[in-house]
């Protein structure tokens, strides 16, 4: 038997992406950040308190490309980019579908997911701009991870807030945290004002996202040699992984790939728009991808796009950060407790909110129930147990690749493995026990 030429697209060290792309330069009518105690627009020096100064000019820049340092590139490599697009032959065939499916594979990563393309960049600025620490949040523990090990590339410390559910759910994730060399704190902790002040009211609460973003705000806002780093959401959050769809576009030019659909599941939008953004970009312009459509899968616990409003709003729960104008479920919301924990975000990333609203692209969401499922399908055709947050863009996948088999169409079908699942094996043993809840709210 011969290997099919396109059942893994590989590029070389060499065809690192050179720069990344920013879809401010080509989304009309964006809304800028509001100052969160004068309501006004944000000025660049309302961010200095918690980001470096190439982060804040990252994040207000409208410039179409931005180069990537050589440092950052370097370091890329060792995350395994670029990443291979893979086709999915084993599952088309279990499926029975004319649909041709290919996956970008974020999943090779060391650290399990695509957070580490911004964790480098981000870790790079700060120690150029001398920066002796960073504070963060976590969730499920993928950015905890990420940040914590490439903090070490670059002589600079790592504080990480975990949730504190998921602190005491996912105890290997310390571990993981710890061995890379970063402290971590379960959140609300007693490090901060704000955590003191939540353990006195609801000493028995299991903690939020949004409780961990004004946790280690504020601990960055106290110390000028401190900063903060977020894993999603922000505009140079979108800008740093573009690296996933560039180098996706040169593979499908390599392949004679032409997507009728791609797909990628939404937290807060980073591995979304990391893949989308570039061919979003060759769309507005007129240059391609003129029938394609873009697909965002939420969880039904989280559905932001699906459910939200869009509007300005907080990106955590002490009404610390800049307003956002994105789609919101509202900045006091706390999804239920899923296991894709890296998609129980209550907003979206501005970007991919614009996206959203102005009809670039859709969005569909799934009951995690179905989205286990998906996966269970994946690692029994093609030997990968992905990531639950990972699952929901498979599930987008499959679902799209059913509908041509009925319609007997035989379309091309892209979506994002964002990580894998090995980290997460309880929601997959909940799943075949029989005793995994549905995640409706
Ligand atoms: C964090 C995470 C997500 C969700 O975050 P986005 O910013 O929406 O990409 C998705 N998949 C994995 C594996 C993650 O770790």
């Amino acid at each position: 038997m011969t290997i099919p030429f396109d059942a893994r697209i590989n590029l070389t060290p060499e065809d690192i992406p050179k720069r990344w792309y920013n879809l401010a330069a080509d989304l009309p009518g964006l809304k800028p950040p509001l100052n969160p105690g004068t309501g006004e627009v944000a000025k660049p020096e309302d961010f200095e308190p918690i980001f470096c100064k190439e982060i804040i000019r990252q994040e207000g820049s409208t410039e179409r490309y931005i180069d990537i340092p050589e440092e950052v590139r370097d370091n890329l490599i060792y995350l395994n980019r670029p990443a291979p697009l893979q086709r999915a032959y084993r599952l088309e065939k279990y499926l029975k579908t004319p649909a041709k499916i290919y996956f970008k594979r974020e999943d090779m990563s060391p650290l399990g997911s695509h957070k580490g393309n911004t964790a480098i960049a981000q870790a790079y600025y700060n120690a150029e701009a001398g920066i002796h620490t960073l504070t963060t949040e976590t969730g499920a523990g993928q950015w905890g991870t990420a940040l914590a090990m490439v903090s070490n590339l670059y002589d600079i410390k790592t504080t990480v807030f975990m949730v504190k559910g998921s602190y005491l759910a996912k105890p290997l994730r310390k571990t993981i945290i710890n061995t890379y060399g970063a402290t971590i704190y379960a959140s609300p902790s007693e490090h901060t004002e704000f955590g003191k002040k939540i353990l006195k009211e609801h000493p028995e609460t299991t903690g939020s996202l949004g409780i961990a973003i004004s946790e280690a705000c504020e601990m960055a806002a106290n110390d000028k040699n401190i900063c903060y780093s977020l894993g999603s959401v922000l505009n140079h959050v979108m800008l740093h992984q573009t690296v996933i769809g560039i180098e996706t576009m040169q593979q499908m030019e390599i392949g004679e790939i032409e997507p009728d659909y791609v797909v990628a599941c939404t937290g807060g939008g980073s591995n979304f728009a990391g893949l989308t953004f570039p061919m979003l970009g060759e769309k507005i312009r007129g240059k391609g991808f003129k029938d394609t459509q873009f697909v965002a899968v939420e969880p039904r616990a989280a559905p932001s796009l699906t459910k939200g409003e869009f509007k300005y709003d907080y990106g955590d729960t002490a009404g610390f950060t800049p307003l956002l104008m994105m789609y919101t479920l509202g900045s006091e919301f706390i999804p239920s407790s899923i296991h894709a924990g890296g998609l129980r975000y209550h907003g979206m990333s501005p970007l991919v909110s614009a996206a959203y609203d102005t009809g670039l692209i859709t969005a569909r969401s799934y009951d995690q129930t179905q989205t286990f499922e998906a996966g269970i399908t994946m690692a029994r055709t093609e030997g990968i147990i992905p990531a639950p947050e990972s699952c929901h863009a498979l599930k987008g996948a499959i679902d799209l690749a059913l509908e041509c088999k009925e319609k007997n169409e035989e379309k091309t079908i892209v979506f994002c493995l964002s990580g894998h699942g090995l980290l997460d094996l309880y929601g997959y043993e909940q799943y075949l026990d029989g005793t995994l809840p549905s995640s409706e709210i």
